[in-house]
């Protein structure tokens, strides 16, 4: 895409344009993620007073449910910022979580150093699930052959399968998560694809692995899914859209009170996000994600558009040292000559919709969810 089409095409209100093939604007010039994040932010969110009555209610259910147990909830720790400062949080309400970290082979030494050095100061349990290897690094190469933008669909799908099996084998009704609307309220299909699809994630690799069973690969059908919600009564909590959830002030406080030490980027604390974040979808798929987190924090006023264009017009990566080494990590890791990746990332791009998908009973589910989540069946 040349400059001036792209100028053309970005949102008036956030910095939002064409890199989303799906985009769509309202008369005003307004995008569809705008509009779908005022509605998110009405729906399911709360602030003030009424945040502080709704977050006591859900902290004593929560309580209630785990009565005699070893833990009330369980939570997903990946050493980054969200899930650092929900176990912070919720610890300090009186909660008793369980702290599930996936061990993915791609942590970054200060991730690793900033899970074990919060979560010893809380008190809090961690329980680490190490994937094997020889799978995981095969389902990662089939997505990267499959040339999707959903490289990391691997390990999203992979960790909410953890937390409810975890939850279920151990009879906890509660997964506290990191999800908030105020900075991460996008969802780009097209840029990402795939989190709770278990069919299209067979097809990647039936296509593009090398044969192995994906039995050791955790993960879930929407049957699972089904059953875990509404038989097994799971529910999963977004507790930071029940405050009002400020990024930076929230990594202040876990620099002072926790010694957590930033990583120098949004889902920086895995090599292979970074790279992936930082290089492959960037220079191949032409998406550049923080496109899509600043104009969550412009929506949110916590940055002004004129910053987040300021912001995107810097270098993806933190500095070019650190994507060298980062590269030369990652051929050695996939054991992939430079120009086996290279051919990798001259291949045409595709999209999920070219293999089998579930996508339009994605769509259903999710009309389903919000309507129960209207009839407050189900938690916001
Ligand atoms: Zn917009």
């Amino acid at each position: 895409m040349n400059l001036e089409e792209n100028k053309q095409n970005i949102c008036s209100r956030c910095v939002m344009d064409g890199s989303d093939p799906e985009i769509t604007y309202n008369s005003q010039g307004v995008c569809n993620h705008c509009e779908r994040y005022d509605s998110l932010v009405q729906t399911r969110t709360f602030s003030g007073d009424v945040a502080k009555t709704e977050l006591s209610k859900v902290i004593a259910s929560i309580k209630a449910s785990g009565k005699n147990k070893e833990y009330d909830c369980i939570i997903g720790v990946s050493g980054g910022v969200d899930s650092t400062y929900v176990a912070y949080r919720i610890k300090e309400m009186g909660l008793n979580p369980l702290a599930i970290h996936f061990d993915n082979g791609w942590n970054s030494e200060l991730a690793v150093s900033n899970i074990e050095k919060t979560l010893d100061k809380l008190d809090i349990d961690l329980h680490t699930y190490v994937i094997d290897w020889d799978v995981f690094s095969d389902l990662q190469k089939a997505f990267l052959n499959a040339s999707t933008p959903d490289g990391e669909i691997p390990t999203d799908h992979a960790i909410n399968a953890l937390l409810f099996k975890e939850a279920s084998k151990r009879g906890i009704k509660y997964i506290i998560s990191g999800m908030n609307f105020a900075t991460e309220s996008m969802a780009v299909r097209m840029w990402s694809y795939g989190h709770s699809d278990w069919t299209y994630i067979k097809d990647v690799y039936k296509k593009f692995g090398n044969g192995q069973s994906l039995k050791p690969y955790p993960h879930f059908s929407f049957f699972d899914l089904f059953n875990w919600t509404f038989l097994k009564r799971i529910k999963v909590v977004s507790i930071l859209n029940y405050m009002d959830y400020n990024k930076d002030e929230a990594m202040e406080v876990l620099k002072n009170e926790l010694d957590w030490v930033y990583y120098g980027g949004k889902h920086y604390e895995s090599v292979y996000t970074r790279f992936y974040q930082g290089y492959i979808l960037p220079k191949k798929f032409n998406i550049d994600k923080r496109r899509g987190h600043v104009s969550d924090l412009i929506r949110a006023g916590q940055l002004t558009r004129k910053e987040a264009l300021k912001e995107l017009e810097k270098e993806t990566y933190p500095s070019a040292e650190m994507l060298n080494h980062d590269m030369d990590f990652v051929h050695k890791k996939f054991d992939y000559t430079e120009k086996e990746f290279n051919q990798i990332m001259k291949q045409p791009t595709k999209s999920f919709l070219e293999f089998k998908n579930k996508a339009s009973k994605v769509d259903k589910i999710k009309l389903v969810l919000n309507f129960l989540r209207k009839k407050g069946i189900l938690s916001k």
